[in-house]
């Protein structure tokens, strides 16, 4: 999904691989971006190349539909009236985005929406809702009944007032029009006396006004930020060497938990769903499925609930209407209509669309110049680390580091960005080649949709209608498209060693149960230029943590002054063998020497992955050894099997256990327990103990349990998950956070408050050093803690 769809890549391949000699040579040595894009702009060919993509392009949906319209509705109202409430809101707005801004159709999905909302208790929601039914000019007949909703709401809210003057105007309307006798009024008229009752009984004994609670208490974390850092706390400091390039280093001893940098992404993209690019074109049923376009606000990456939909195109969806104008004028003017292109040619394209957009056309000019400018250390990383160790580097300050200012402060800004390293000479030139094509794809549409003056909205008019009739009859990109083009292609490149994915704890499964199982799903791709600046290490000594478009980094174990602050880029110690990580980070262009894969490097010992996931003899249990054929490590024993067929067996196993995940969201819970006790079985003749599927069958086993409410079953099998997953990742790591939590909940849930009681408490303690003491979770958890406490004493003692 980072990288255009299939497809494309092969038919750029075919393109690269039929350039004529002399010119792939040519742009296989191009010394720089600028260059690369001086050869390869006219090679996109309307006849062949655009109109493949267009071809591509038809699979997307990302326009309005009025088909789709009617099918979300129709799937709606049937879930409605089946009472999945949740489920119908999500398939209004999905209709909603269908529909034209405006339309009587339209307003009827904003109408649906606000009474699934009431039925959800979310009453503010639902008075939006209304409003926003109104605003689309909602049938005048149909009125009363929206208009009963929301008095009812009103009341249901407390606001006396404003409910009484909503039946006032119901009252008059039907009192307006109609006949007599028709059933319907007679529902409307019925409501209505039962309103004005409860209205009058309300008005008679008012409650009491609830007490604003919580807030208050939350403790302020400590915050000192650095002077030179943007959004880095004062006891970081920014080092550069040839080795390492630029890095953090903790100018102080740090403590776990204590924050490090709070930076806000400077773009980011939302990752959608893979359901919008449907491989079959000839596949006309639409998907109910929720993707991240429906789960998530466009801009700031919110969870959505009563989403507002862009009004040019259906992909887009805001968590208010302030996120769809800012967004508009910011970027989405630009890219509305290039949906189904930017689905196509992948999240990376679009970020760095995204990125220029942001950045405007004179701030991208300025800085495509500069890189032009005589400064050849900028296409040449060794030559200005050289300079850099030539000067008198340690106590020079941040003067002389790459993407510093003048006053050699480093801010999270374009220049920061345009900074952040492409490698450009260490992409294949085959990688180039279809970057390059996909950015000048993309500028081309811009410019034949008439976009060119939205993106450079800068220019003024004149310019713009004198730039316009010149293209036409050249039809290769005006020179500013051709600035904006080089920009993207350098931020595409950069993408691969510098996106970031936003990620959030998503609820998987069936949801139903009172535990809730989270796993963390990848939401966006964004640029953080300051989160950048952290090194890779497999044993990081730090986590980050996203709450909407912002990231938190904090330190996960204390950290001595003058030690480098790590992060890990995805291949972690505790999850990959040495190889594998070193594969994995190859696209990074370095090799990792962390401590961790220095010590399985250099010496015989086997990686704790490798150790723990291993193989028993199904004969007698004892480990296996070796690589290609496996041998009983017990001499006496002597079986010996191929590593072929134990994998098989281990996929067969994965297999029924995906089954069982199926039994359990139809609802089986019987056929699903059985099922996992049958892999069980067969997963202990083969596999070690300690392997990680065996902690997975016992964590999903204590899920199935807990559905049925067999707390204490539910809580024995996940209290050995839990000693896997220590064993895996360590008795501090976030990993097994989530897993106390859960253990958490099913103690709460079964009342064995002692143990509930000291659960919590060592859930918190390592939440809290991962994600902050702000973050859900832990509110969560103290939620819990409070109820236990306010339990009666008789129930205390019970247990
Ligand atoms: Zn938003
Ligand atoms: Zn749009
Ligand atoms: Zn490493
Ligand atoms: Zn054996």
């Amino acid at each position: 999904m980072a990288l255009p769809v299939e497809e494309w890549r092969l038919y750029a391949a075919r393109r690269w691989a039929a350039l004529e000699p002399v010119l792939r040579e040519r742009l296989a040595a191009a010394a720089s971006l600028h260059e690369t894009l001086r050869l390869g702009c006219g090679l996109l060919r309307p006849e062949a190349e655009v109109a493949a993509l267009r071809r591509l392009c038809r699979r997307a949906r990302t326009g309005k539909e009025p088909a789709a319209a009617r099918f979300y509705r129709e799937e709606g109202n049937r879930l409605f009236g089946r009472r999945h409430y949740g489920a119908a809101a999500r398939l209004y707005s999905q209709a909603a985005s269908h529909e034209l801004p405006g339309s009587p159709e339209v307003s009827v999905c904003f109408a649906n929406r606000s009474a699934a909302f009431f039925h959800l208790g979310l009453f503010e929601v639902c008075l939006e809702d209304i409003a926003r039914a109104e605003s689309h000019g909602y049938p005048d007949r149909l009125l009363p009944k929206v208009l009963l909703r929301k008095a009812e709401c009103l009341l249901c809210l407390g606001k006396l007032q404003d409910a009484a003057d909503a039946l006032r105007l119901v009252e008059n309307k039907i009192a307006m029009d109609g006949i007599l006798t028709s059933p319907a009024r007679q529902t409307l008229l019925k409501k209505l006396n039962q309103l004005k009752i409860k209205l009058h009984e309300k008005e008679s004994c008012p409650e009491p006004a609830r007490e604003a609670c919580g807030d208050a208490q939350r403790k302020l974390e400590i915050w000192e930020e650095n002077d030179s850092i943007s959004g880095a706390s004062s006891s970081l400091s920014l080092n550069f060497d040839t080795e390492r390039g630029r890095h953090l280093v903790a100018s102080q001893d740090i403590l776990p938990g204590q924050s490090l940098l709070k930076e806000e992404a400077f773009v980011s993209v939302l990752c959608p769903g893979e359901s919008l690019l449907q491989q079959d074109s000839s596949e006309t049923l639409w998907d109910t499925q929720a993707t991240n376009a429906d789960l998530y606000c466009h801009r700031c990456l919110r969870q959505l609930l009563a989403s507002v939909p862009c009004h040019g195109c259906s992909y887009a969806k805001y968590c208010s209407q302030t996120c769809a104008d800012v967004a508009w004028e910011q970027y989405h003017r630009t890219e509305c209509s290039l949906g189904a292109l930017l689905l196509t040619l992948g999240v990376f394209c679009h970020v760095a669309l995204r990125t220029v957009l942001l950045a405007g056309y004179a701030e991208v000019h300025r800085l495509v110049e500069w890189s032009h400018g005589g400064d050849k250390d900028l296409h040449n990383p060794e030559a200005s680390c050289k300079h850099l160790r030539e000067a008198p580097a340690r106590n020079a300050g941040t003067g002389g580091i790459p993407g510093c200012n003048n006053n050699g402060q480093y801010q999270s800004s374009y220049q920061a960005v345009f900074n952040l390293l492409p490698h450009a000479e260490k992409h294949s030139p085959e990688h180039k080649f279809l970057c390059m094509l996909s950015v000048v794809a993309i500028c081309k549409e811009l410019q034949e949709a008439g976009l060119e003056a939205a993106v450079l909205n800068q220019e003024s008019s004149e310019k713009w209608s004198k730039l316009k009739t010149c293209e036409k009859t050249s039809g290769e990109l005006s020179p500013e498209l051709q600035t904006m083009a080089e920009a993207m292609l350098r931020h595409v490149l950069q993408l691969q060693c510098n996106a970031q994915a936003i990620t959030v704890m998503q609820e998987s499964g069936s949801g139903d149960g009172a535990v809730v199982n989270k796993k963390p799903v990848r939401l966006a791709t964004a640029f953080f230029p300051v989160l950048s600046l952290l090194n890779h290490s497999c044993c990081p000594n730090i986590s980050v943590s996203f709450s909407g478009t912002a990231a938190t980094v904090r330190a996960s174990q204390p950290i001595p002054s003058g030690q480098e602050i790590f992060h890990c880029y995805g291949p972690h110690r505790c999850r990959m063998k040495v190889a594998e990580r070193q594969q994995l980070l190859s696209q990074y262009f370095f090799e990792c020497r962390c401590q961790a894969c220095l010590d399985e490097l250099e010496s015989d010992v086997r990686s704790v992955v490798s150790m723990r996931n291993s193989f028993c003899c199904p004969n007698c249990r004892a480990p296996m050894q070796g690589e290609d054929t496996l041998c009983c490590s017990n001499e006496a024993c002597a079986i010996s099997v191929s590593s072929e067929s134990l994998s098989r067996r281990l996929q067969d196993l994965q297999q029924q256990i995906k089954k069982a995940l199926e039994l359990l969201r139809d609802r089986k819970a019987d056929q699903a327990i059985k099922m996992l006790l049958k892999c069980q079985m067969d997963a202990g003749n083969f596999l070690s103990p300690e392997h990680l599927l065996m902690g997975e069958m016992e964590d999903h086993l204590a899920q199935v349990y807990a559905t049925l409410g067999k707390w204490q079953e539910a809580a024995r099998h996940l209290e050995r998950s839990i000693e896997i997953v220590e064993m895996h990742h360590g008795p501090s790591s976030i990993e097994m956070g989530h897993e106390l939590f859960k253990l958490a909940q099913i103690l709460f849930n079964g009342f064995a408050v002692s143990e509930a009681l000291s659960t919590i408490q060592r859930a918190e303690e390592i939440l809290s050093v991962h994600c902050g003491p702000e973050s859900t979770q832990i509110q969560e958890l103290q939620e819990m803690k409070t109820c236990l406490s306010e339990l009666p004493k008789s129930i205390l003692q019970r247990t």
